[in-house]
């Protein structure tokens, strides 16, 4: 049986990596993304999953949208919570709108999604849903309280969920990956991306592909007893 995925942010960096992955595992994948037409053709083109663009943050967009993967596609078993924004600041300069922003992408859109699949994921006995959070949740970053605050309320938020999942077979992981060569990560200077890479003990930046293996590894129908974790995919730059 071909089981539904649904990645949020899929079209592009780890979430592409994720959504080709999931593919490759026979899953059908939608990937959803929030404007870049661009990338998200070329992503289609290349790997024929379909792309759908809505915005993850906003309920109602969300809610349209799941609605049409019920009708064209089916009822989603699998949920990569992934689409993730970053508007860095440090607190002096960051706008009440950056603030927002940030946390309805990240955060909000966890809600979102989650609300409009796990009844129906509690219904058919069987859910799998896997939040993208980050070491900048875990341990904090310079000029990142929104993105910080996103990330560790992601945390907190598969915890809890996992607790009402449990009982109907519905498995909640996030995985938090440390610094991942992507665009996100390209937009931060070099010269702070040397000395991030000089704190890794495994040397170098994780690929999208160290994070699809983990989400493909929570999201089998026989990873059945995990839940409630995060696992820390960051080549050992944060332990704990
Ligand atoms: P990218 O910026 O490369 O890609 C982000 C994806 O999310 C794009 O597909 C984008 O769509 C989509 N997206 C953004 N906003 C929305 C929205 N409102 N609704 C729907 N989709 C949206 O990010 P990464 O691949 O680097 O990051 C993926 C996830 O991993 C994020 O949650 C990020 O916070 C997290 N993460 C990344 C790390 C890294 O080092 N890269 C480290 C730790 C965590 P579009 O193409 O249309 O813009």
């Amino acid at each position: 049986m071909s089981r539904v995925a649904l990645v949020t942010g899929g079209t592009r960096g780890i979430g592409a990596e994720i959504s080709r992955a999931l593919k490759e595992a026979g899953r059908t994948v939608i990937a959803s993304y929030a404007g870049n037409d661009e990338a998200a053709r070329a992503f289609n083109a290349e790997t024929g999953i379909k792309a759908m663009k809505f915005d993850a943050g906003d309920f109602e967009a969300c809610k349209a949208a799941i609605d049409q993967i019920h009708n064209e596609v089916g009822k989603i078993e699998i949920l990569v919570n992934n689409a993730g924004i970053t508007r860095d600041a440090t607190l002096t300069r960051l706008t009440r709108d950056m603030w927002d922003a940030v946390i309805d992408t990240n955060l909000g859109s966890c809600f979102n999604l989650c609300k409009l699949t796990f009844d129906d994921m509690r219904e058919a006995k069987f859910g799998r849903i896997v939040n993208i959070g980050s070491i900048n949740g875990q341990a904090g970053q310079y000029g990142q309280v929104n993105y910080a605050a996103a990330k560790s309320g992601i945390h907190g938020f598969t915890k809890a969920l996992a607790q009402e999942g449990a009982r109907y077979g519905i498995t909640v992981n996030a995985i938090a990956p440390g610094y991942v060569d992507t665009e996100m990560v390209r937009a931060v200077p070099a010269d702070v991306l040397q000395k991030i890479i000089a704190r890794i003990p495994m040397g170098r930046l994780g690929h999208a592909d160290d994070i699809a293996r983990g989400v493909v590894f929570l999201t089998a129908d026989d990873a059945d007893f995990i839940t409630g974790s995060t696992v820390s995919i960051n080549g050992g730059q944060h332990m704990y």
